[in-house]
């Protein structure tokens, strides 16, 4: 195998093989583009020295007659004392990673080549200040030393110097920083800097192999499902100097605003300076526009190189480049990130100039930014005062007032009041908390935080670890930067896209995109705004793409057509137990309650209309699609008071000795009723087999709904879907009884009925006789929720705010399997539950309606083993719809 390729061997397609930066140092190479001579070693070699500790054989006298290529090339030997050849040793991975080891620059300096390198550039300052940037830089990523004494003993320096800038050291400040630079690597790394500069090289390349295995590389791996085994590649590329002087300097850019989308001039440029300090804010960096003024030639070479970079890789570009002497020099490139309203705006300009089709469009943009679009956020004319700044956790414009405990968010906004939660960090304690309020915000913590992962699951915007925040929990108040104080009460706004804090009420607008997919906004118009005609239209390209149907969970009429504006073909959801509360609940009592036949039969005739009623209405908004009804699945004593006010109630009546034979009766139920786990316990279909006649009352409102729709010309399409089965016997029983009761219902009304019946499978044992089961059933409908939470054994209410943070901070999950489905596990059981379903018949309509089927991994998963359909909330469809239209192509 071969270990090493140069520069001028790679292509852009061998990011596997090269890394990212590798390959496209690689490509720029190869487009003429003029890249500082060098080469890559593979992956493969990292691989090799990861599992057999050592580094491979034949590596050593491959790097040997590339370097002796390079030297030649360059006309100098790497350290050469009179003319010294310097190198950057870089790490790149396939996906580059936080916690890999940085980039040594200046490679193949010593006390010798020092003095050489002064004199080729006739610049002392210069020699000295890239060596004791080596130092610096070797010491801190190659021997572990801390680098805060370098910083601090550079500090020391330029106050013993009284200035501000590193550019006015001198070269007599800067030797002696060499020397104590030297002296800390001593002390703490127990050796001396090394001398030779192959041994500098070396060491250095074997630190970029170990930290591939560093732990805060691995936990990044784990959490963003990144496979251990890939290895980094390590590029050795020829110095170029940026800090040669005022003709010198180094820039980062964009080829076009990865803000807007828009072509122009973005990016940054440092004179006289080395590396990331464009990036490391030391000193003030110009505007690249400003660049035309200093560097007139190189300003244009660049705008060049970017139009072919664009036009190259025909997408959004960045780059880092430096400038030595005048001369322009390509460092970095690779396809740039960008804000999701300019994904969707990018992609559409691409298409219109040419550059890529439809169906590439749908890989440039995803559900996510997507959904980040359709959140409300802040009026960006409003002027707001910002205070600080943290990660955005989950997205969402929130405003309220400052509370900084669970008891008071609770107690406020049950009083109306609208309350942002403010902690130093959340634990379960706060989850009441949580729940009330509008946001949160902490000032501790990352994105896998307590605050955050709980936010998200909830929906709720939350914004975390915004450091600068001094939240006092104790004293109730929050001082941010500049010293102000936000007291309890203090109203704030946070923005969850985008990790801003501000004080005082900023105003919120609605998403444009939402306010298009409800209609109340259009594409096409002259005037239209740019996203939502980008939206508009990459929308039609996955229509016409995907093979997944999209529908809504809904419960009623009001969510019903809300879908079908958001693009929903039907409903595969609609829960009734809603339809069972409120005024209704009185009933709900009396059937529970009932001691005879008669007294139940009287409750169930009084919520027939009703529920009739709601199919009507529910039919109508879905005219001409189909609807999945579900019958009953929660437990009973959900409809029953709370036990321990009830309780109470009877205390106290008893006490005063007054009538209290309902409550009593009603407590006694309730103690009959009690679970002590009742999502396991008397719910779903076993509900509708203990309780005579509930089942076939909602299957006669249905029916009898559907006869009435079709006597009012409608086209009603109801499908019944039974939940919670666990065996083929438990269907087959609903079933007859349903056949029947629908058998009547023609009769009665003379109207031929087509209502199909199918199950849910949200049970491992119903995933796992599906073959049995499809017998007796139309349809599938997979409940991920609630199969998440029978394969792994966890209730999803106990366990997200308890130990899901220490799974996630462990790497166990990446991402809560209510978020995204578990593949491996849940999703293994829908595949094959399909598989054996269709095997036994083969027409069986299957779908999936827990919240996965708006997740836009998940909704992959579930076009890859063949559904034909998701379901999901309204507010979800649209990425349902795009994802879908990406999973096609
Ligand atoms: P990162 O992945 O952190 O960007 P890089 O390998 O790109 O790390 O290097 C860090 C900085 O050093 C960048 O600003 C890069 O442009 C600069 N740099 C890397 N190699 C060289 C080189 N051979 N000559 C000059 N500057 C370099
Ligand atoms: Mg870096
Ligand atoms: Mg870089």
């Amino acid at each position: 195998v071969k270990f090493v390729y140069d520069f001028t061997e790679g292509n852009k397609d061998l990011k596997d093989l090269l890394g990212g930066k590798g390959a496209n140092l690689a490509e720029m190479t190869n487009l003429g583009l003029p890249v500082p001579p060098g080469f890559t070693i593979t992956t493969e070699a990292c691989k090799v020295y990861l599992d057999s500790g050592a580094e491979p054989v034949a590596l050593r006298d491959e790097v040997s007659r590339h370097l002796a290529a390079l030297e030649e090339r360059m006309g100098k030997k790497l350290g050469q004392a009179d003319n010294p050849l310097l190198v950057s040793v870089r790490s790149g991975a396939k996906f580059s990673m936080p916690g890999m080891m940085d980039t040594v620059l200046n490679i193949g300096l010593s006390d010798a080549s020092v003095q050489g390198l002064a004199e080729q550039a006739g610049d002392d300052r210069f020699a000295w200040d890239s060596y004791r940037r080596l130092i610096q830089m070797f010491g801190k990523t190659v021997l572990g030393v801390d680098g805060d004494l370098f910083e601090d003993a550079l500090e020391a320096a330029k106050e013993a110097k009284q200035v501000t800038d590193d550019t006015e050291l001198a070269a007599a400040d800067l030797k002696k920083l060499v020397a104590r630079f030297k002296k800390i690597v001593q002390t703490e790394a127990g050796r001396d800097f090394p001398q030779d500069p192959r041994e500098q090289m070396d060491l250095a390349i074997k630190a970029v192999f170990d930290s591939w295995n560093g732990d805060r590389a691995k936990l990044y791996r784990r959490q963003e499902r990144i496979p251990h085994d890939l290895g980094t590649a390590v590029n050795i590329c020829s110095m170029v100097f940026g800090n040669l002087g005022p003709d010198s300097g180094t820039g980062v850019a964009f080829t076009r605003d990865p803000a807007s989308g828009h072509q122009g001039v973005y990016g940054d440029y440092l004179q006289n300076a080395q590396g990331e300090d464009v990036v490391a804010g030391i000193r003030n960096t110009v505007q690249l526009a400003d660049l035309e003024r200093i560097d007139k030639t190189s300003y244009d070479r660049l705008m060049q190189i970017m139009e072919t970079l664009e036009n190259h890789y025909k997408d959004l570009c960045d780059i880092e480049f430096t400038i030595e002497r005048g001369q322009l020099w390509m460092l970095q490139t690779r396809v740039g990130k960008r804000t999701a309203g300019a994904a969707f705006r990018i992609a559409l300009q691409l298409v219109d100039q040419g550059l890529i089709d439809e169906t590439e469009a749908l890989q440039r943009v995803n559900g996510a930014q997507l959904a980040q679009l359709m959140f409300p956020r802040f009026d960006e004319q409003a002027r707001s005062e910002q205070v600080g700044r943290g990660i955005a956790a989950s997205p969402g414009a929130a405003v309220g007032k400052a509370v900084f405990d669970s008891y008071t968010a609770v107690k406020w906004s049950r009083s109306g009041e609208k309350v942002i939660l403010i902690r130093r960090e959340t634990n379960p304690d706060d989850l009441d908390g949580m729940i009330a309020a509008e946001g949160i915000l902490t000032s501790r913590g990352g994105k896998t935080s307590h605050a955050a992962v709980v936010a998200r699951g909830m929906g709720k915007t939350c914004v975390c670890g915004a450091e600068e925040l001094e939240v006092d929990t104790k004293r109730r108040r929050m001082t941010v930067p500049g010293g102000r104080v936000v007291e309890e009460g203090d109203v704030i706004s946070i923005d969850g896209s985008t990790g801003r804090v501000y004080l005082g009420e900023v105003p919120v607008v609605p998403s444009p995109v939402v306010e298009y997919f409800e209609g109340r906004m259009h594409a096409g118009a002259d005037d239209a705004d740019e996203l939502v005609e980008a939206v508009h239209r990459i929308m039609a390209f996955a229509d016409r793409k995907r093979r997944l149907r999209v529908r809504a969970n809904a419960d009623n009429a009001e969510d019903a057509l809300r879908a079908r504006r958001f693009g929903a073909q039907g409903i595969g959801l609609c829960r009734t137990e809603h339809m069972f509360l409120g005024d209704r609940r009185e009933l709900v009592e009396r059937l529970i309650l009932a001691d005879t036949e008669k007294e139940r039969e009287e409750s169930l005739k009084q919520l027939l209309p009703l529920q009739k009623r709601d199919f009507v209405e529910l039919f109508e908004a879905m005219d001409g699609l189909p609807v999945t009804v579900r019958l009953l699945d929660p437990p009973l004593h959900e409809f029953l008071p709370d036990i321990t006010e009830l309780s109470v109630r009877v205390a106290l009546a008893e006490s005063r000795k007054e009538p209290h034979e309902n409550e009593l009766r009603l407590l006694q139920a309730v103690h009959r009723l009690h679970e002590q786990n009742p999502m396991l316990g008397l719910r779903g279909v076993r509900l509708g087999l203990v309780i005579p006649g509930l089942f076939t009352m909602q299957v006669r409102a249905i029916a009898e709904a559907a006869a009435e729709r079709k006597a009012a010309k409608g086209d009603p399409r109801a499908e019944i879907m039974i939940p919670l089965v666990g065996t083929v016997q438990e269907l087959e029983i609903v079933r007859e009884e349903a056949d029947q009761v629908i058998a009547e219902v023609q009769e009665a009304t003379g109207t031929a009925l087509k209502l199909a019946i199918g199950t849910m499978i949200e049970l491992p044992r119903a995933a796992l006789t599906a073959g049995q089961i499809a017998e007796a059933a139309e349809f599938f409908s997979f409940g991920t929720n609630d199969l998440t939470q029978t394969v792994w054994g966890f209730s999803r209410d106990d366990v997200e705010a308890s130990f899901f943070t220490a799974y996630l901070e462990k790497g166990i999950f990446g991402v809560s399997p209510f978020e995204t489905i578990d593949k491996d596990g849940v999703g293994s059981l829908v595949s094959s539950a399909a598989r054996a379903g269709r095997a036994t018949r083969p027409d069986l309509k299957l779908g999936v309606c827990g919240e996965h089927g708006g997740d836009p991994e998940s909704v992959h998963f579930f076009h890859e083993v063949g559904l034909d359909y998701v379901s999901c909330s309204p507010f979800r469809i649209p990425v349902a719809r795009l994802e879908a239209g990406r999973a096609a192509t």
